[in-house]
């Protein structure tokens, strides 16, 4: 009773409370200097950090292995955080031609005012890398699994080439997540998630996370509280909540994720399926040496032995616009159309017409993307009701 009296609590909550407060009170000038020198572990002004970016921040580093890591207030703050960190007016970075779209405009349209040079290189094949590197070369950015096609980039390869040439790899790791694969495992000096998507997965939230290997983390802190890209704690609150039940919705997806592949493989109204976890996939060799199937394994998992690869699949349809079209709104009643990915529900986008409108026909047709192309982001349902609604919907187009 005495503890309640004097304001102090006999026990504590169980869920972590949410420290909205912006500021922090000082107890004397001394102790005020020494926080903000970071000779004394503690928050002063939430832009800096609080408890919940921190908590956050910790459960990220863990799930990457990761020495150092910060969360940010989107994935492309995350982006823009190690380009700010890293690299300098007059320096060359290197972007797989197969990136998020923002992330491409955040460097070539955004960055390049700044002095910042770009090319973009085919990193899928780690000779084209090589041939495109300058002197002045400080990055390579790629995206361990592509969007939309799904596309898996060689790391360790990719890592060591960097390396040797005195460079950085960094890894947008959105579509794979952490229980699939840790780019720093394979040599990356720097790795970002989109919380937004898997990570989160409850369509609720937008935030990112940076980790990196101490080598590279000097600036990183400061450029994060100086550019002001520090996450907000009620949103950090909600991705705890959520990556605490990563492992389940992840399993549950992964399983989902290969079970439609091969129902669609099967499925003559299909043209094409794009799934890394297909055997005749362009790199499967890839996926068979870089995917964990740690978070997989349970003794009680009748499916230990499947190797996950992310929970999206890509398939085109025998048809373009029109028939992508009619297809997405007769499964829509099921599977919304919603341009993002990871979520708990299953999803589906039209890259044509979202992520890669910004492309000419052309370029999306070198890429491999028609106008039939969809793509399923595998949600926590029973496989077959989502094998359900997919069939349904094939099955009203007709021909
Ligand atoms: C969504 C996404 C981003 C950007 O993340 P936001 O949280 O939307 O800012 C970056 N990279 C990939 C691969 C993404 O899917």
């Amino acid at each position: 009773m005495s503890t309640f009296a004097n304001g102090e609590d006999s026990t504590r909550p169980h869920s972590p409370p949410i420290w909205l407060s912006s500021v922090y009170q000082c107890a004397t000038p001394d102790q005020a200097n020494e926080l903000l020198a970071g000779t004394t572990a503690g928050y002063v002004y939430s832009r800096d950090g609080h408890p919940n970016s921190t908590r956050l921040a910790n459960l990220c580093n863990k799930l990457h292995a990761a020495p150092r890591g910060v969360v940010t207030n989107s994935g492309m703050s995350a982006l823009a955080l190690a380009l700010i960190s890293q690299c300098r007016a007059g320096e060359h970075v290197l972007l797989s031609d197969q990136l998020y779209g923002c992330t491409a405009k955040l460097y070539i349209n955004e960055a390049s005012r700044w002095g910042l040079l770009c090319t973009v290189v085919n990193s899928l094949d780690p000779a084209a890398v090589a041939a495109a590197w300058t002197p002045s070369t400080r990055l390579l950015l790629v995206e361990t699994i592509t969007n939309p096609l799904l596309r898996v980039n060689d790391l360790p390869v990719l890592a060591e080439l960097c390396h040797q040439r005195g460079g950085l790899l960094l890894v947008d790791n959105t579509l794979a997540g952490p229980l699939n694969c840790r780019p720093l495992d394979w040599g990356a000096d720097l790795v970002v998630e989109s919380l937004t998507k898997l990570m989160n997965g409850h369509s609720d939230v937008l935030l990112g996370y940076l980790g990196g290997t101490a080598a590279v983390w000097d600036r990183v802190p400061s450029a994060l509280s100086t550019w002001g890209w520090t996450a907000p704690p009620f949103e950090c609150w909600l991705a705890e909540r959520g990556l605490a039940t990563l492992r389940l919705r992840w399993q549950a997806a992964t399983r989902n994720a290969h079970a439609v592949a091969a129902a669609l493989e099967n499925d003559n109204r299909i043209a094409r399926v794009h799934f890394p976890g297909l055997g005749n996939h362009a790199d499967a060799a890839i996926v068979q040496k870089l995917f964990t199937r740690a978070g997989m394994a349970h003794p009680h998992d009748p499916t230990t032995s499947l190797i996950p690869t992310g929970t999206l699949v890509a398939f085109d349809l025998r048809g373009g616009w029109d028939l992508a079209s009619r297809f997405i709104t007769a499964v829509a009643g099921g599977i919304p159309f919603c341009p993002s990915l990871g979520e708990l529900q299953t999803t589906l986008s039209h890259p044509a017409s979202t992520s890669h409108r910004g492309l000419s026909p052309a370029e999306r047709a070198r890429l491999g993307i028609t106008d039939g192309t969809i793509r399923l982001s595998v949600g926590t349902e029973e496989p077959e009701w989502i094998l359900e609604q997919l069939r349904g919907a094939l099955g009203q187009l007709g021909g």
